[in-house]
C-alpha cells in the first residue's frame, strides 16, 4: 500500500500547483489523474474553439514569475491547445510527472479513526493511506449524465465537448447537428460551421454572448504587467473576479438613458466579461438595471442576425444576464447568417428523441452524420461525490450533500476530518479567473498543512456551527443578487433531481481571501484540531453579520472615522449630515409636502410623504432616528418613501426638539402635540381621519413607543398601531446586547451612553417617558411590530419591550433580524438583505391601518 503524507486527485491547474507547494513544504505526495497526462480541463475539453475566456495574461499561474517571462501566450484568449501545452511545460519544469499516477481514478475514501488517516482505492486496484486528502477534482470536470434518449440507436458519429477526441474530427461535407448552446457550443458551432456541409443548432435557452474581439496579447496590457508585476497580481488577488478591473460606483439607473447607452457601448467594444457586468455597480442585484443592460445585448444581436425570427429566438429573456455564465464568442451570431445553419428552437418545437439517423424534434426529423452534445456539466459538486467518501461514524459525503452542499469555506466539510476540497462549493471557483481563486486554495490549505506540523497536530475539521454559519452566509450573499432567478448550473438547475442551491460564493475574491485570512489569524477560528497533546475547539462564525451589513462595516471601518462620541455635537451632526448624502435615494412617491405644525413649545417641521395612489391615505406619523441629538427629515428620507410605498400610507415625518439644547422630555412632549394636531387635521392633510399609526426608529422608536402611552393615558387620539424599529426602550444599560454589541457595528456602547447623557439626566432617566419599558401599566396599547437587530447594543431591551406589552396582553409580533445592525434596516436600497424585513414593516403598517377605527 502507498503511503504518503497527502493524497491529490486531479492533475490540472489545482493538483500541479498543490504537488509543488507540497513538495517544497517537505510532505511527501501522490497525485491520482484519470487522464493520461496533466492538464485537467484543457486535457478534456479539445472541441474546436475551445479556448480561454479571461485573458491569458490573466488566466496563468502567478506563483513564479518565471513563467511569465518566459511564456509567450499566442493569443489574448488563447486556444486549448497552447493551455495545454503552458500546463504541460510547467509540469516538465517543475518534474512533476513522476509523483503523478495517470490513468488511474480514485473511486473510494474511507476516513479511519483508528489511525486518522483516509484510506483511499482506485479503479486500477491501487490503496493508498494518507494523512490528508485534498481533492483538485474541478468545478467542470464531470460532464453532465446525458438526459436525452436515444443517442444508443444514433448509427452515425457521437461527439461531447468535454470529452473531444484528442486526433481531432473533421466535419468536412458532413450535416451536423449540435445540441446544447452554452460556452462550448458557441465556442465551436462557428468553426464546425465552417466544415459542415450543414449545420443545425438546437437550442432549449439562448445564452447572451459578447465578442472576444481575440487577436494577438494587447502589447499595452503585456507592457503595463510587466512594469509592474507583483501590483496586479496583487489586485487580482484582491479584487472581486481575479482580475484587476474597473467597476463603476454608480447604479445604472442612476444615469441617464443616453448615458448608459454610451457607457454600454464602450464596455461592449472593449470585451471582458468582467468589466462588462461591471459597468454598473448594480447589475447583478437590481432587476431593473440589468434588464437595461440584457436590452442592450439583445439589440446587438437583432442588429448582427439578418432573419428577425432567428434573432428573436436567439435572444435570451428568461434570465437576468450575468446570472449564467456570460459567453465570449468570435462570430457566433454572425454564424446565424450562413445559409447552411439553421437553429431550431426546443422551446418550441421539444426535443423527443435521438434516432438511428439523427434527432426528431416535435413536428420535424432531422438527419445527420455527426450529433455533437454541448450538454455541460454536473458542476462544483459532480466530480466530488463521484468519489465513495465516508467520514465519521459511517457518514458519506453524498448523503450529507443530499439536499446541497454543506462546507466551510468551500475547503472543509464537518465530519469529513483532513479532507480540503479546492474550489469546492461555497467558495469564489467558477465566478472568478479559476487560477487565483486556485492558487489561494492550494496556499491556504499548505499553510494549514504546515501550521498543523509545527503545532504537532494530525487532524483538523470544521465545526458544525462554523460549517452552518458558511452556509448561512453563501445563501445570504446569493439571495440578494439574482442569480437565484436563473436556471443555471450555478444554481445545480442543469441536472435533473439535482438540489437548486446557489453553489459558488459570490462575495468576491479579494473579500473571501481576507476572510480565509482570518480564520488563521483568528487561530483556525470554527476548526476542531487535534493531536498528541488533546484536542482543541476554536468553534464559531466567522461572518455572522448580512453580507452586505459586512461589506458596509468594512467600507466604514477602511475609511478611519473618528467616533461620534469624541466629537462636539455641532460636528457630530454636520458629520451625520454628509454622510446622510452618500446613500441611495429610495422609492419615488407620490407627493412630498414640507410643511409647520405646532409643537409643545413653537413650531415644528413636517414632511408629508404621499402614495402615488389615489387618497385619502391613512396615515403614519414618524419619528427619525438619531439619538434625540442627531437626524432630521433628510436623515430618514429614503426610510419613509421606502414605508410610504409599502404601506400607501400617508408618511408625515414629524421633528421634534433635539438635546442637548432641549433635553427630556422634549421630544416626547413635541411627538405628542404633533400626533394630537395630525389627528384632527387628517382630512385637510388629505388623510383618513381615524386611521393613524405611529412609528420611529431607534430614539425615534421611542419618541413613538412614549407618544402612545401619552395617548392611551389621555384617552386620544386614537392610534391604531406603532411601528418600533430598533427602540429605546430603557436606560439600562447593561443588558447582554450591550455587552456583545458594545463595539464594531456602528451604533456602540459608548455612543448610546453620549446620547442619554445630552439627553436626559440620571434622575429622569427611569421616568416612563424617557423608558418606556417602565411604566406602570402596559395594557390597552395599540397593536405593535417591534423589529430588533442581532448585532444591535438595543436588541435585548427592544425584544423585553415586545415580551412585556404582551404580557400585558397587547397585540404584539416581534421580528428579530438575524445577521442585522442597528442602523442596516433603514439603509433602503443600501442594505439589500433588509429588504424583507422592511416589507414585513409595510405589511403591519397595512394591517394596523385597515381596520377603521370610530373617529
Ligand atoms: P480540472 O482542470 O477540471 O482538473 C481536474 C482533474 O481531476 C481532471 O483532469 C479529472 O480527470 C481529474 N479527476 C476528477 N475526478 C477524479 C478521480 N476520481 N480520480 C482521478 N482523477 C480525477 N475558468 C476560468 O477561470 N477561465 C476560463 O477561461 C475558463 N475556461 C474554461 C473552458 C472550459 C471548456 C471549461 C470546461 C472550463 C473552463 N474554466 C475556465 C474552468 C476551468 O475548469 C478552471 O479554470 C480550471 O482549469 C480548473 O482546474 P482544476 O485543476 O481545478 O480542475
Ligand atoms: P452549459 O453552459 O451548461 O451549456 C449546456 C447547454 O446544453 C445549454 O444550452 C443547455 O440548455 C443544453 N442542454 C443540456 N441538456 C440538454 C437537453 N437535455 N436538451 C437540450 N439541451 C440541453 O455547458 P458548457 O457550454 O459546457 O459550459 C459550462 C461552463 O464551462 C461554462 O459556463 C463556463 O464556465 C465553462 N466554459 C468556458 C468556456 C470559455 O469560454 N472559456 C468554454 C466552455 C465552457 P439549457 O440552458 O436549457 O439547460
Amino acid at each position: 500500500m502507498v503511503d504518503v503524507d497527502v493524497v491529490v486527485v486531479g492533475a490540472g491547474f489545482a493538483g500541479l500547483y498543490l504537488l509543488h507547494r507540497l513538495r517544497g513544504a517537505g510532505f511527501s505526495a501522490k497525485v491520482f489523474e484519470t487522464g493520461d497526462d496533466v492538464g485537467g480541463t484543457w486535457y478534456w475539453n479539445r472541441y474546436p474553439g475551445a479556448r480561454c475566456d479571461v485573458e491569458s495574461l490573466d488566466y496563468s499561474y502567478t506563483f513564479d514569475p518565471a513563467f511569465d517571462a518566459e511564456w509567450e501566450w499566442s493569443e489574448k484568449y488563447a486556444p486549448q491547445p497552447e493551455i495545454l501545452r503552458y500546463l504541460q511545460h510547467v509540469a516538465d519544469k517543475l518534474d512533476l510527472r513522476r509523483d503523478i499516477k495517470f490513468s488511474t481514478r480514485v473511486d473510494s475514501a474511507v476516513w479511519d479513526e483508528a489511525s486518522s488517516r483516509w484510506r483511499l482505492r482506485t479503479g486500477q486496484g491501487n490503496e493508498v493511506s494518507c494523512g490528508y486528502y485534498v481533492m483538485a477534482t474541478g468545478c467542470l470536470s464531470m460532464p453532465k449524465a446525458l438526459d436525452i434518449d436515444g443517442v444508443e440507436r444514433f448509427g452515425g458519429d457521437v461527439y461531447f465537448t468535454s470529452k473531444w477526441p484528442h486526433e481531432g474530427v473533421d466535419f468536412t461535407g458532413k450535416r451536423v447537428g449540435v445540441i446544447g448552446t452554452g460556452s462550448s457550443a458557441i465556442q465551436s458551432i462557428p468553426i464546425i460551421a465552417e466544415q459542415a456541409a450543414a449545420l443545425t443548432v438546437f437550442q432549449r435557452t439562448p445564452n447572451f454572448s459578447i465578442p472576444a474581439y481575440n487577436g494577438p496579447v494587447p502589447a499595452g496590457k503585456k507592457a503595463a504587467i510587466a512594469s509592474r508585476r507583483a501590483e496586479y497580481r496583487a489586485d487580482a488577488r484582491l479584487s472581486p473576479g481575479g482580475v484587476p478591473a474597473t467597476i463603476s460606483e454608480v447604479g445604472a439607473m442612476q444615469v441617464s438613458e443616453a448615458e448608459r447607452i454610451a457607457r454600454y457601448e464602450a464596455a461592449w467594444q472593449k470585451g471582458g466579461i468582467i468589466e462588462f457586468l461591471g459597468t454598473f455597480n448594480d447589475l447583478i442585484a437590481n432587476a431593473e438595471s440589468n434588464e437595461t443592460l440584457c436590452e442592450f445585448v439583445r439589440s446587438k444581436i437583432r442588429a448582427v442576425v439578418d432573419d428577425p425570427a432567428t434573432a428573436e429566438v436567439l435572444c435570451p429573456s428568461s434570465f437576468p444576464i450575468g446570472t449564467k455564465r456570460l459567453c465570449v464568442d468570435t462570430n457566433y451570431y454572425q454564424t446565424y447568417n450562413r445559409p447552411h445553419v439553421r437553429l431550431v428552437d426546443l422551446r418550441k418545437h421539444p426535443l423527443a428523441t435521438i434516432t438511428e439517423t439523427g434527432v426528431d424534434v416535435v413536428g420535424e426529423s432531422f438527419d445527420f452524420d455527426a450529433i455533437v452534445f454541448a450538454t455541460g456539466f454536473d458542476a462544483m459538486t459532480g466530480a466530488i461525490v463521484a468519489v465513495d467518501i465516508t467520514g465519521r461514524n459511517g457518514l458519506t459525503l453524498k448523503d450529507k450533500w443530499s439536499e446541497g452542499p454543506k462546507t466551510y469555506l468551500g475547503l472543509t466539510i464537518a465530519g469529513f476530518p483532513n479532507l480540503f476540497t479546492i474550489t469546492g462549493p461555497g467558495s469564489p471557483s467558477v465566478l472568478s479567473n479559476m487560477v487565483v481563486s486556485i492558487e489561494q486554495h492550494v496556499n491556504w490549505i499548505v499553510g494549514c498543512l504546515e501550521d498543523m506540523r509545527r503545532d504537532g497536530l494530525a487532524v483538523i475539521e470544521p465545526t458544525e456551527t462554523a460549517e452552518a454559519g458558511w452556509v448561512q452566509h453563501v445563501n445570504d450573499f446569493g439571495d440578494i443578487t439574482l442569480f437565484p432567478r436563473a436556471n443555471s448550473w450555478y444554481m445545480g438547475a442543469n441536472v435533473p433531481g439535482k438540489p437548486r442551491v446557489f453553489l459558488p460564493y459570490v462575495g468576491g475574491v479579494g473579500t473571501y481571501r481576507t476572510i480565509c485570512d482570518e480564520v488563521v489569524a483568528r487561530d483556525y477560528l470554527g476548526f476542531a484540531v487535534a493531536g498528541s497533546s488533546g484536542t482543541r475547539v476554536n468553534d464559531g462564525v466567522i461572518r455572522p453579520v448580512q453580507a452586505d451589513v459586512g461589506i458596509m462595516l468594512e467600507l466604514i471601518a477602511g475609511l478611519g472615522l473618528p467616533a461620534l462620541e469624541t466629537m462636539s455635537v455641532d460636528d457630530a451632526r454636520a458629520f451625520s449630515t454628509s454622510m446622510a448624502t452618500q446613500r441611495p435615494p429610495g422609492p419615488d412617491v407620490g407627493e412630498i409636502v414640507d410643511g409647520v405644525l405646532p409643537g409643545a413649545a413653537g413650531d415644528l417641521d413636517y414632511r408629508l410623504y404621499r402614495p402615488a395612489s389615489a387618497g385619502p391615505h391613512p396615515i403614519v406619523v414618524y419619528f427619525h432616528g438619531g439619538g434625540w441629538v442627531l437626524g432630521s427629515h433628510d436623515s430618514d428620507d429614503p426610510f419613509c418613501r421606502d414605508l410610504c410605498v409599502r404601506s400607501d400610507a400617508m408618511i408625515i415625518s414629524v421633528n421634534y426638539r433635539h438635546a442637548p439644547e432641549a433635553r427630556f422630555p422634549a421630544a416626547p412632549d413635541d411627538g405628542f402635540a404633533a400626533v394630537q394636531w395630525i389627528a384632527a387635521n387628517a382630512a385637510s392633510l388629505g388623510g383618513v381621519p381615524g386611521k393613524l399609526a405611529v412609528a420611529g426608529w431607534s430614539a425615534g422608536a421611542n419618541v413613538a413607543a412614549v407618544v402612545c402611552q401619552l395617548a392611551r393615558d389621555a384617552g386620544g387620539p386614537t392610534i391604531t398601531g406603532q411601528l418600533l424599529v430598533t427602540p429605546v426602550t430603557d436606560s439600562d444599560l447593561s443588558r447582554r446586547s450591550y455587552v456583545d454589541n458594545a463595539d464594531g457595528y456602528i451604533l456602540t456602547a459608548p455612543l448610546m451612553r453620549w446620547f442619554w447623557d445630552h439627553y436626559a439626566d440620571p434622575s429622569d432617566r427611569a421616568d416612563p417617558k424617557a423608558s418606556p419599558l417602565r411604566a406602570t401599566s402596559l395594557a390597552d396599547l395599540p397593536p405593535a411590530l417591534i423589529v430588533t437587530c442581532e448585532f444591535d447594543p438595543l436588541r435585548d431591551e427592544g425584544a423585553a419591550y415586545a415580551d412585556a406589552l404582551a404580557a400585558a396582553g397587547v397585540q404584539v409580533r416581534h421580528l428579530p433580524c438575524r445577521g442585522q445592525i442597528h442602523t442596516s434596516l433603514t439603509a433602503v436600497d443600501a442594505i439589500l438583505s433588509g429588504a424583507a424585513a422592511r416589507a414585513e414593516m409595510g405589511e403591519a403598517l397595512r394591517q394596523f391601518l385597515g381596520a377603521s377605527v370610530p373617529v
